[in-house]
């Protein structure tokens, strides 16, 4: 690893890069199924997804359109507010496409119930979750993600796209915060 003293600021890796990138090629392969002879939009969650969408849709063996949602969650803190603010919109109408959600980690299901809902409300033909984490102790809302690549525990996160104050985005792994980066 050539993150320079990253290893102190991480407890642990929880996936690794060879586990992540085998996982996103398995998903890709059953999306590629289900969705065949299917239009399909993905629609990426920023800034956390854009590892995800980028590696999901170069392992898919089709065409796909994407476009980007940018919504508030956490700010710098380490818990879900529950509070869902628009701060970037999609760039089209999704009338009667097949839309995919491509979340890299579900958590309280505060964030992508309400994001779902929203795109269902606006006439897509339907509306499906990937996430690449999901941290099933903590589901206060049940919102149904059809693809998940890992369950995790209830720790805090970073890498593939996951950041703590915009740090850690780039690790090529997921790793556990060390709680004295954050306590
Ligand atoms: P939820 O609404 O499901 O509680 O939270 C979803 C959002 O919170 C995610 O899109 C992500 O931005 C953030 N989040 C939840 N858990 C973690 C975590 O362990 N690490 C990081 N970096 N962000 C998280």
């Amino acid at each position: 690893m050539d993150f320079a003293g990253v290893e102190k600021e991480i407890e642990r890796v929880i996936v690794s890069e060879q586990e992540l990138q085998a996982k996103v090629r398995e998903l890709a392969a059953r999306i590629d199924k289900d969705y065949q002879g299917k239009d399909l939009l993905l629609i990426g969650v920023l800034k956390g997804a854009v590892m995800a969408m980028a590696d999901l849709s170069r392992a898919m063996n089709r065409h796909v359109d994407m476009d980007w949602m940018a919504v508030s969650s956490y700010g710098s803190g380490t818990k879900s507010s529950g509070v869902v603010r628009i701060l970037k919109d999609l760039d089209r109408d999704i009338t009667g496409r097949n839309v995919l959600i491509v979340e890299d980690i579900v958590d309280s299901g505060l964030t992508l119930s309400w994001l779902k809902a929203n795109l269902e409300s606006r006439g897509a033909a339907s509306v499906e979750i990937l996430s690449i984490l999901r941290k099933p102790a903590a589901a206060k809302v049940m919102v149904d993600v059809k693809y998940v690549g890992f369950e995790i525990p209830p720790d805090f996160v970073v890498g593939y796209g996951l950041d703590f104050d915009e740090k850690y985005r780039n690790l090529p792994f997921i790793a556990v915060l060390a709680k004295h980066m954050y306590s």
